[in-house]
C-alpha cells in the first residue's frame, strides 16, 4: 500500500486522541484496573483519578467538581438532561423549548418526548443560524419546564447568544440546558456567567477518547436518573466507570481549555485563508452560517449544481476527509435540517461541503485543498444533470 497523504478536515465529526491523553490513559487499562467501588487499596487509585478528572472538567467550565457527572458521551448527556428534567417536572408542566438546528441527540429526544405527552416548540433561526432571544421569550408559557439550545452548531458553526438565552430562562425560573459538545475548547465557558444550568460535553470532540463525556448539573437542579442501577456518580448515573476514558477526558479538557485564544488564532488563520480561497476560486458558491459568530475551524459552503456525496467521494480519492449537509439516511437523500432551517433551498442544501479544521492542519493542507477542490467541483458540474446518485448508502450523517 502506498502511503497516501491524508488531509483530515472533519474535526467536528471527531478528533484524534492527543498523546498526553493516550499516555495518561494507558495505565488504567491493564495495570490499575481496580473497580472504584471496591474497598481494597488498588481500587482507591481508580477512585482518586476519577476525582482528579472531575476537578479538571469542573475547572474548565467554572463549575464545582460535584456538579460534574461522567457519561458515555454527548448523546447520553443530551438524553439525560432533556428526559431527566422533563420527567421530573411532569406534574408541573409539559412544554419544552429547543431550536430547529439542534443535533439529532436533542431533536430525536424531544420527538420521543412528544410521543410521551410533551409539547415541544422548535424555535426558528435566521439566515445565519442564530436563535433570536425575543423569540425564546415569546415561546415561554407557564407550562415550560425546560429550555435547551445548543452552544455552537456542528454543521454551520454558528455560535448562539447563550448567556442572553440563559438569562431569559433564569428570569422565568426555567432550567436551561445547552449542548456544548462543539463549544468546549473553542469558546471559553463559564456556567455561572453564562446562566447555564445543564451542559453536555463529549471528549472525542476536543482531542480526548470516544465513548466518554459529561453532564454538568447545577446544584439544586431537579433531574431524574436516566441509567438506573448501582450507586456510581453519587447515585445519579449507574454503571462501572470508564476509568481510562474519564482520565483521558480530564487531561484533554484541561489542555483544550488552557489556551483557547492561542489555539483559535492559529486555526482561524488557516480557516479564513481556505474559506476565502474557495469562495474566490469557485463560482456559484456561498458561505453557510454566520460570517463572524462561528467556530474557528468551521467552513460550510454550498456549491450550486453539485451533489454533496459525490463530491465527498471524489475528495476522499484525493485523501481529503470532509462532510456534507446531504445526509443519506436510509438511502434516501435528505438535505440537512440545519441548512433548511436557515432558509437555504433544498437543491443548494444538497451541494454543501463542511470542512472543519483542527490542530493537525497546516498551510500545506490548505494549499492542497485549494488546488484540488476547484477541479473536483468543475468536473462534477460538467457531469451534471444534478443528483447523480452515488449508489452508496449510510455512513454519511453529519455528526
Ligand atoms: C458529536 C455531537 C454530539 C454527540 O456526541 P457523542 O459523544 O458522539 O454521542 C452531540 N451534539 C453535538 C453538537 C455534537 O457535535
Amino acid at each position: 500500500m502506498g502511503a497516501k497523504r491524508i488531509i483530515y478536515m472533519d474535526h467536528s465529526a471527531t478528533t484524534y486522541v492527543r498523546k498526553e491523553a493516550v499516555e495518561a490513559m494507558t495505565p488504567y487499562h491493564a495495570e490499575h484496573f481496580g473497580n472504584p467501588s471496591s474497598i481494597y487499596s488498588i481500587a482507591r487509585e481508580s477512585k482518586m483519578v476519577i476525582d482528579t478528572a472531575r476537578e479538571q472538567a469542573a475547572k474548565a467550565l467554572g463549575a464545582e467538581p460535584d456538579e460534574i457527572y461522567f457519561t458515555s458521551g454527548g448523546s447520553e448527556s443530551d438524553n439525560w438532561a432533556i428526559k431527566g428534567v422533563a420527567f421530573v417536572n411532569r406534574k408541573k408542566g409539559n412544554h419544552i423549548i429547543t431550536s430547529k438546528i439542534e443535533h439529532h441527540a436533542v431533536l430525536h429526544t424531544c420527538e420521543y418526548l412528544e410521543k410521551e405527552g410533551f409539547t415541544v416548540t422548535y424555535l426558528p433561526v435566521d439566515q445565519y443560524g442564530l436563535v433570536d432571544p425575543a423569540e425564546l421569550e415569546k415561546a415561554i408559557t407557564d407550562k415550560t419546564v425546560l429550555i435547551s439550545i445548543m452552544y455552537a452548531n456542528n454543521e454551520i458553526g454558528t455560535i448562539e447568544p447563550i448567556a442572553e438565552l440563559g438569562a431569559i430562562a433564569r428570569r422565568h425560573k426555567i432550567p436551561f440546558h445547552t449542548d456544548a459538545v462543539q463549544a468546549v475548547g473553542n469558546i471559553p465557558i463559564d456556567v455561572n456567567a453564562q446562566n447555564i444550568d445543564l451542559l453536555s460535553l463529549s471528549a472525542h470532540k476536543f482531542y480526548g477518547p470516544k465513548g466518554v463525556g459529561a453532564l454538568y448539573i447545577r446544584k439544586g437542579t431537579k433531574i431524574d436518573n436516566l441509567i438506573h442501577g448501582g450507586g456510581q456518580e453519587r447515585r445519579r448515573r449507574a454503571g462501572t466507570e470508564n476509568i481510562a476514558g474519564i482520565v483521558g477526558l480530564g487531561i484533554a479538557i484541561e489542555l483544550a481549555t488552557a489556551d483557547i485564544e492561542g489555539h483559535n488564532l492559529k486555526i482561524r488563520a488557516l480557516r479564513d485563508r481556505l474559506m476565502s480561497g474557495i469562495l474566490a476560486k469557485i463560482p456559484n458558491s456561498r458561505l453557510n452560517g454566520h460570517p463572524e459568530k462561528r467556530l474557528p475551524g468551521n467552513i460550510n459552503i454550498s456549491f450550486e449544481f453539485i451533489e454533496g456525496e459525490s463530491m465527498l467521494l471524489w475528495l476522499d480519492d484525493e485523501g481529503i476527509c470532509a462532510s456534507t449537509g446531504s445526509a443519506c439516511t436510509s438511502g434516501s437523500l435528505e438535505p440537512s435540517h440545519v441548512l433548511l432551517a436557515t432558509g437555504l433551498p433544498v437543491e443548494i442544501s444538497h451541494g454543501s461541503l463542511r470542512l472543519t479544521l483542527g490542530d493537525i492542519n497546516t498551510d500545506a493542507d490548505v494549499d492542497f485543498v485549494l488546488e484540488v477542490l476547484p477541479k473536483v467541483v468543475s468536473r462534477l458540474r460538467e457531469m451534471s444533470p444534478l443528483y447523480q446518485k452515488s449508489g452508496k448508502e449510510g455512513g454519511c450523517n453529519v455528526q
